[in-house]
Parts: structure tokens; C-alpha cells; sequence
């Protein structure tokens, strides 16, 4: 059962804020961590973006630090009270514009700071006072070195996206920067799995915290429809455009496992007629804002992105999700299909599985707790001809209902999920594929997360028979996995 926001008694202000967002109910972890931490406790959350933790962790922040609230110009008067933490400076981003929502009717301030980027405007506007501070860990400990803020007045610390921090290595800088923060203070630590290193990390700066857990998506997430198609990894570019065009498909994520895979792909298509940026660790930070910008803008219609440099991001609209890479790390494929299917749309993720993925094809079996189907992909004939001719006719634009790559009508006939007369494949010549380079990131083996739960309760709910060591064969090929995205409450 979902509460509606006006159980909670929020000050005027907030409640205000939070009437603008039109949010009708709260969303699970809402009902569960905000009359928690509006008591003054630690917090142990399981839940990823999406969800809806940000406000979950900030409402009650805001409304605890309202007693020092003032209108006063003196930054003394500012000191920070509240700092959250964050892996990536996209998330960093996401988050302080949020809390720059539900404060807008206070004079609680907030700002973002993160690396790559001048530090300037930064120490300028933190020297004014502020009293939520957002950052990333790097950049936050330049600014305590360079004795631009000082923290002995936190209150309140949020650990966001705490696995991913630990991932990337910023472990040493979260204990640095927690050694110079007051002892007395809530703590509320975000984490998409507790896996033992989280474990560790709450046992050391929590105190008594209270375990909360979510289902590991929206409810949302439970309209994407997945597939799986068997494709040799020559064949997985003209299996996106062919896709692209038989869906009338306007906007997509495609997620490759390296910075250099992602790069090469957004060129590619880019050449093949197809408006697309890339987004991936190696972009500067104006780069990368820019990519967004240009993908939110509808100016791009491809966002050829790595894990790091997407996750959590909160676009909406977002209509499909291709995996052109099976991610290495099954609950990567959680995060990535999260992308699409949000606010109750209707999603599609699609994956491209080449033979040698089938071990983590299977991970995703396990962690889903669903049978997957490997689909064959029939090419068609009078589709575009990547490979030999290296860019589309005349496009330089995605493909619309019932348009084909060179504007004629064709398409029409194959409308979305209608299914085709299988015809006979065309011979094909592979090219030549460059030589692969990973990221850093992704050559750590898969760990599978020690969830808390035994048993998360999408798993209790799923209906699918035991899980396997193999892809099974005889799968059917558009499961829905909705019960997986049902929230636990
Ligand atoms: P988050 O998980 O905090 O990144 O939030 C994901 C999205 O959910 C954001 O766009 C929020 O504005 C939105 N959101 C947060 N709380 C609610 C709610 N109670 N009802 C509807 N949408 C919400």
C-alpha cells in the first residue's frame, strides 16, 4: 500500500515543493526511510535510481535542518549541514537539481561540486555558504585541501550509489573525507547490493542503522519487453538499424562494455546516418553534459554509452535500450533496462548475444530468475546494407513508422512485433573486427552480489521453473519478467 505525502506532517514549504512535482503517493522507499530518518536514525537502504531515494533521503533532511534555516548573507551563517556523496558527476548532477526542487521554497542552500571542471566558480559560490552539499569524493577532498569548505558541521552524510563508489576505488577517499566529519551524525548509506564490502563500509560509519529494502526496480520497469538475439558480432549494427527501422524507433540508449567500443560505435553509426553521441568515462565533464543535453533535446537520437557513464541517469521517454554488448556484470542489465519503461511507458530492451556471451547470459537467467530465449535475427533484404556500403543511402536522421533508410514506404509491411516469413539469409562477409580494449572497470570478474534478503521478494513472486546452467532452448522469446519489478511492500 502506497501513503500518500501528507501522512508525514512535512513543513509547508516542503509540502509545497513537493505538491509542484505532483507526486501522488510515495514511492516504497519513501515510505519506508523518511519517518526513519526524520527520527534521527541511520539508514541502510537498498535502492537504486529510480526508485525514488533521492527525495526519500532529502525531504526528511531538508525538514530536520529547517531549524537553521535563516535569511542571513553571512556564510558563517551557511555552514554545511548536510553532504551527499556521489560516484559519477552525472549522478552528482541528477541529484542536486532534485534537492534544488524540494528546497526552492526554503532558504536552505545547496549547490554540486565535481571534478573536471574549474574549481573557481565552485570556491566561490561554496565560500558564500551552503548548507546541502553535493559531491563527488575526488573533488570534494581538493576543496578540503584547499580550505574552501570545512565540514565540522555536517549533520547529515549520504553515501549514494555506495557500490559503485567502492567500484570505481574511492573507498580511501570516503574514509578520508568521513574522518573529518563530526562523529555525532546521521548516516544514510544507498547501495544497489549489500555485498559484503558495503557491509563492511556500514559497520564502520553507520550506527544501528536500519536495514530498509526495496524491489530492484520501479514498478515502471515491468512494461519493458526483452529479447534476446543470437547475433555474431559482425552482424550487431545491422541488427540495430534493422531494429531501429522495423520499430519506427526514435531514441535509444546502446550500451557497449568499453570506452573504446563505445567510442568506435558512435562513429559508426554516426557514418551510417544515424544522429548519435557517446557518452563514456573518457569525455570531459563539458562533453559529457553536452551529450546529454543533446540526447534530452531530441537533437541526437543515439546515446552510445558505457555503465559508468550511464547509470542512474534519469531520462524520461526513454523508448528502447539496446545491449550491444551482453553487460559483463548481470545487474548491469537491471540498470540498463531501467532506463527505458519508466513512468509507465512502454519499453524495449533488446540484447545482442554473440556465442561467446552465453555464460553471462545465463548470470542474467539467475539474477532475473527467467528463462531467456535467444532469438534468431532475420536480416532483411531490402534493409540498409552496412557492411557494404558503409553508411545508409541518404539518411542522416533514425528511422520513422513505416519509412524505410532511403524514404520509401516499404517498411509499412513490417510493422512493430509483427512477426515475418522467414526468407532465406544473404551471404554475408564479416569485416575485420578491431581489437578489443576494455575498460579498467570491466575487467574485475563478476562478483555476484550478497543480496541481505535470502530471497528478494521479486524472486519469491517469479513464476519460472529452477534456475539452469544453460540458455535454455525452448524459452518463449518475449517474456515480460514483470514480476521481478514488483515492489516488496
Ligand atoms: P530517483 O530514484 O530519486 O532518481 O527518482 C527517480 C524519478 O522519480 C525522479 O524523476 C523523481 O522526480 C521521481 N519521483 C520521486 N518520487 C516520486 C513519487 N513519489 N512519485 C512519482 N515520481 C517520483
Amino acid at each position: 500500500m502506497t501513503s500518500s505525502f501528507s501522512n508525514l506532517s512535512l513543513a509547508e514549504p516542503l509540502a509545497r515543493a513537493v505538491a509542484d512535482m505532483g507526486y501522488e503517493s510515495m514511492t516504497p522507499i519513501q515510505e519506508q526511510a523518511i519517518p526513519v530518518v526524520l527520527q534521527g536514525k541511520d539508514v541502510m537502504g537498498a535502492a537504486q535510481t529510480g526508485t525514488g531515494k533521492t527525495a526519500a533521503f532529502t525531504l526528511p533532511l531538508l525538514q530536520r535542518m529547517l531549524q537553521h534555516e535563516n535569511a542571513s548573507t553571512s556564510p558563517a551563517r551557511h555552514p554545511v549541514r548536510a553532504l551527499v556523496l556521489l560516484p559519477t558527476r552525472e549522478l552528482a548532477v541528477q541529484v542536486a537539481e532534485q534537492v534544488k526542487l524540494y528546497a526552492k521554497y526554503t532558504n536552505l542552500r545547496s549547490m554540486v561540486v565535481f571534478g573536471g571542471m574549474d574549481m573557481k566558480p565552485q570556491t566561490l559560490e561554496l565560500k558564500k555558504g551552503v548548507e546541502v552539499l553535493v559531491a563527488t569524493p575526488g573533488r570534494l577532498l581538493d576543496h578540503i585541501e584547499a580550505k574552501n569548505t570545512v565540514l565540522n558541521q555536517v549533520e547529515y552524510v549520504v553515501l549514494d550509489e555506495a557500490d559503485r563508489m567502492l567500484d570505481i576505488g574511492f573507498l580511501p577517499d570516503l574514509q578520508r573525507i568521513l574522518s573529518y566529519l563530526p562523529k555525532q551524525r546521521i548516516t544514510l548509506l544507498f547501495s544497489a547490493t549489500f555485498s559484503p564490502e558495503i557491509k563492511r563500509l556500514a559497520s564502520s560509519y553507520l550506527q544501528d542503522p536500519v536495514t530498509i529494502e526495496v524491489a530492484r526496480s520501479n514498478a515502471a520497469a515491468s512494461t519493458v519487453e526483452q529479447h534476446f538475439y543470437s547475433v555474431s558480432p559482425d552482424d550487431k549494427r545491422r541488427a540495430l538499424h534493422q531494429i531501429l527501422r522495423q520499430r519506427g524507433m526514435k531514441q535509444a540508449f546502446v550500451f557497449v562494455n568499453s570506452k573504446l567500443g563505445c567510442a568506435r560505435l558512435a562513429r559508426s553509426l554516426e557514418r551510417e546516418g544515424l544522429k548519435t553521441t557517446a557518452l563514456h568515462g573518457d569525455k570531459s565533464q563539458d562533453e559529457r553534459l553536452k551529450a546529454l543535453e543533446a540526447f534530452k533535446s531530441g537533437e541526437v537520437d543515439l546515446l552510445v554509452c558505457t555503465d559508468v557513464a550511464a547509470r542512474g541517469l534519469d531520462i524520461k521517454d526513454v523508448p528502447a535500450v539496446f545491449n550491444f554488448d551482453v553487460p559483463f556484470n548481470a545487474e548491469d542489465y537491471i540498470h540498463r533496462i531501467g532506463r527505458t519503461g519508466r513512468a509507465g511507458a512502454e519499453g524495449l530492451a533488446v540484447s545482442f548475444v554473440a556465442s561467446s556471451d552465453n555464460r553471462l547470459v545465463v548470470d542474467i537467467e539467475k539474477l532475473l530468475n527467467t528463462r531467456i530465449e535467444l532469438e534468431p535475427i532475420e536480416f532483411d533484404e531490402d534493409g540498409p546494407r552496412i557492411k557494404e556500403q558503409g553508411r545508409i543511402n541518404d539518411g542522416r536522421r533514425m528511422y520513422r513508422e513505416g519509412e524505410g533508410a532511403d524514404g520509401g514506404e516499404r517498411l509499412a509491411a513490417h510493422a512493430p512485433r509483427e512477426r515475418r516469413e522467414p526468407r532465406e539469409r544473404r551471404e554475408y562477409t564479416p569485416q575485420r573486427q578491431p581489437a578489443k580494449s576494455r575498460d579498467p572497470f570491466f575487467d574485475q570478474p563478476y562478483e555476484p552480489s550478497t543480496a541481505v534478503q535470502a530471497q528478494p521478494a521479486w524472486e519469491a513472486a517469479a513464476k519460472s521453473g529452477p534456475v539452469r546452467s544453460g540458455v535454455s532452448a525452448n524459452i518463449k522469446s518475449k517474456k515480460r519478467v514483470a514480476a521481478l519489478f514488483q515492489t516488496s511492500h
